[in-house]
C-alpha cells in the first residue's frame, strides 16, 4: 500500500478496547438486535449470521426472514427468535426496540428488499451493518451522510461499489478504502487477507485470519459478530475492529486444529475465544 499510515488490530488493541462485562447485567444490557438474512436456498446465511450474533453475547437476537423459510429457520434457531418479514407491525415494533440492525447475508436481491433497505437507512439512525446482497442494493451516489452504517464487502463486492477493477483496488487498497469511508461518512470493512477497517480518518489492518477461511458462510459469521458488538454498545469503528480480530482468531484456532475452517465450527468457539480475550 502506497504511503498510507495504518495501525494493526492486534492483541494489544483488543486489550485496550474490549470492555469487561459487569456481573449484574441482564439481557437488555447485552443488546437487542435484528438480522435480515437468508432466503430460499440461502438458509445457511440466515442461520450463520444470526447464530454468530447470539454467540458473541447478544441479549436478544431476532432473524427477520421471508415467510417461506421462517419455519425452517425457527427449527434451526432455538436460542434466537424469528419474525416474518411481511408482518410489518411486528417487524417495525422489533426495529423500534433494536439497538442495531444487520441486513444482507443471503437475503436475495428483489425490489421489495431494496425498498426495505432504503427505508431502514432513511428511518433508523441506529447502527446498521450492511453486507452481501445488501451492498448490491444500495445506490452509493444517493447514500446520505449520517447513515450510521458499517459496510463489509469482500474485494469483489467493493469493486462493484466503487466501480474499479479488483486489480486497481489491490494496488492501492488502503487509500481507496479510506477515501470511500470518508466520502460517505461510514465505516468500511474491506475483507480478505489482512482485512482493513477505516472510518475515513483512521485505518486499521487486521492481523488474524487465514486462507482456510476462503469458503462460504465466513462473511455471514463476521456480520453477526460485528452486529452483536454494535448492540453491546461499542461504536461502529471499534465494533468492526474487535469483530474482525475475533472472527479471524476463531478461524485461526479452528484452522490450527483441523487444517480447514468452516463457519459452523468457527461460530461454535466464539465464546471460548472471547473468554481468553477478556
Ligand atoms: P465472504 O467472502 O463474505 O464470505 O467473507 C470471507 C471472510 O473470510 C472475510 O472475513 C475474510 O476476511 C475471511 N477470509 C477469506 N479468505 C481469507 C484469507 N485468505 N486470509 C484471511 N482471511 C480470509
Ligand atoms: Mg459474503
Amino acid at each position: 500500500d502506497k504511503g498510507e499510515y495504518a495501525e494493526f488490530i492486534d492483541r494489544e488493541y483488543i486489550h485496550d478496547n474490549l470492555k469487561s462485562i459487569e456481573s449484574y447485567v441482564h439481557k437488555g444490557d447485552m443488546g437487542k438486535v435484528c438480522v435480515f438474512a437468508g432466503s430460499t436456498g440461502f438458509t445457511g446465511a440466515g442461520f450463520i449470521s444470526t447464530r454468530a450474533c447470539s454467540r458473541t453475547g447478544t441479549g436478544l437476537t431476532t432473524l427477520i426472514c421471508d415467510e417461506n423459510i421462517q419455519a425452517i429457520m425457527s427449527e434451526k434457531l432455538d436460542e434466537e427468535m424469528t419474525c416474518n418479514i411481511n408482518e410489518w407491525e411486528k417487524v417495525s415494533s422489533l426495529l423500534e426496540k433494536s439497538d442495531a440492525i444487520a441486513f444482507g447475508p443471503g437475503v436475495g436481491i428483489t425490489e421489495h428488499k431494496q425498498k426495505l433497505l432504503d427505508f431502514l437507512i432513511d428511518k433508523y439512525d441506529k447502527p446498521k451493518v450492511i453486507d452481501a446482497d445488501g451492498l448490491k442494493m444500495i445506490d452509493f451516489n444517493w447514500l446520505h451522510k449520517k447513515s450510521n452504517t458499517i459496510f463489509t464487502p469482500h474485494i469483489g463486492e467493493f469493486s462493484q461499489m466503487v466501480n474499479l477493477s479488483v486489480e486497481e483496488i489491490e494496488s492501492d487498497r488502503m487509500a481507496i478504502s479510506k477515501n470511500f469511508a470518508k466520502e460517505h461518512d461510514v465505516v468500511l470493512v474491506l475483507k480478505g487477507k489482512n482485512t482493513i477497517v477505516t472510518d475515513g480518518d483512521r485505518v486499521m489492518v487486521n492481523t488474524t485470519g487465514n486462507r482456510g477461511m476462503a469458503n462460504g458462510g465466513m462473511g455471514d459469521a463476521l456480520t453477526g459478530i460485528i452486529l452483536s458488538l454494535c448492540g453491546q454498545g461499542y461504536d461502529n469503528f471499534t465494533a468492526a475492529c474487535i469483530g474482525v480480530y475475533l472472527h479471524g482468531l476463531c478461524g485461526d484456532v479452528v484452522f490450527e486444529k483441523n487444517n480447514t475452517v468452516n463457519a459452523t465450527k468457527l461460530i461454535k468457539i466464539i465464546p471460548n475465544i472471547m473468554k481468553i480475550l477478556y
